[in-house]
């Protein structure tokens, strides 16, 4: 099995990659694993991968061009071979807001010849890598890092020890906990909450035509109550969609409600 991980941390994979299972598993050449520098594959002299949010708000946001740029350097199949049935290699992009990982997710995995995994940093990643570029979001809990360093640690050990042969004794890793043995059941998608319960809204950042992929263009609009009551409504839609479960514990106001209403169409 390959696995790429792009980070701006390359050096952060030191310790995951040169200890037990996934050393061996790699000396054994069982798991080909490639750490990719985002900064490598920025255009300017100081190697910026970041840029502030469209519409405002706290933080930076890490750039679309080096994470497609980089991806496109890797030989794999179009997105769209990627998301056919029996396709045998994903590009995952680690964030809170993403299905949660487990051990279903990672057996899953662990079956592909080759996963990439994007690290997100900052405020996260520009929404258009989610949206165009990576096959699905993955998180691995309900609380928020610092980076997707972590999650790509939890996600690369946990497949590379289901690799046939990684482990050695193998009936072991049949034999752990949370190893779907009969029917798979249908797993919930998962992420943090942010913002009252919600998840977070989409985030962009400059270009703004990326591609011909526009950012919405209520953000650009610079009327700051618009670009509120298009993020709570965005954010509300992402939680219907992703853990609707946190909709009943979410502080909604009376906007909120109706905002709701209207896009499950059960307004009066
Ligand atoms: N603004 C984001 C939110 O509220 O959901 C949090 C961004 S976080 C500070 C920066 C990066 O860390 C994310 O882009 C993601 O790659 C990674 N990250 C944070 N929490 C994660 C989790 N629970 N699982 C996987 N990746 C996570």
């Amino acid at each position: 099995m390959k696995i790429d991980i792009l980070t701006i941390f390359p050096d952060f994979f030191r310790g995951p990659l040169d200890h037990g299972i996934v050393r061996r598993a790699r000396e054994a050449g069982l798991a080909a694993i490639e750490i990719h520098d985002l900064r490598a594959f920025a255009h300017d002299r100081h190697r910026t991968v970041d840029d502030r949010p469209f519409g405002g708000g706290e933080g930076m946001v890490l750039k679309p061009e080096p994470i497609f740029e980089c991806i496109e350097g890797l030989n794999i199949p179009s997105r769209t071979e990627r998301l056919a049935p029996g396709a045998k290699q994903s590009v995952v992009l680690l964030s809170a807001q993403g299905q949660r990982f487990d051990q279903r997710i990672a057996e899953e995995l662990a079956t592909l010849e080759r996963i990439v995994l994007i690290c997100g940093r900052y405020e996260g990643v520009d929404e258009r890598v989610g949206q165009h570029l990576a096959d699905r979001e993955l998180s691995i809990g309900d609380y928020v890092l610092s980076g997707g360093e972590l999650g790509a640690a939890v996600i690369l050990d946990t497949v590379t020890r289901l690799i046939p042969g990684a482990v050695g004794n193998e009936a072991s890793t049949r034999q752990e906990s949370f190893t779907v043995t009969q029917a798979v059941e249908a797993g919930g998608a998962n992420s943090t909450c942010a913002s009252g319960g919600l998840l977070d809204y989409p985030h962009y950042t400059r270009p703004a035509d990326f591609r011909g992929l526009q950012v919405p263009e209520v953000l650009v609009s610079g009327n700051h109550e618009e670009i509120r009551r298009w993020r709570r409504r965005t954010a509300l839609e992402k939680t219907l969609r992703n853990r609707p479960d946190l909709l009943e514990a979410a502080a909604l106001g009376a906007e909120d409600k109706e905002l709701l209403a209207r896009i499950t169409g059960k307004e009066n």
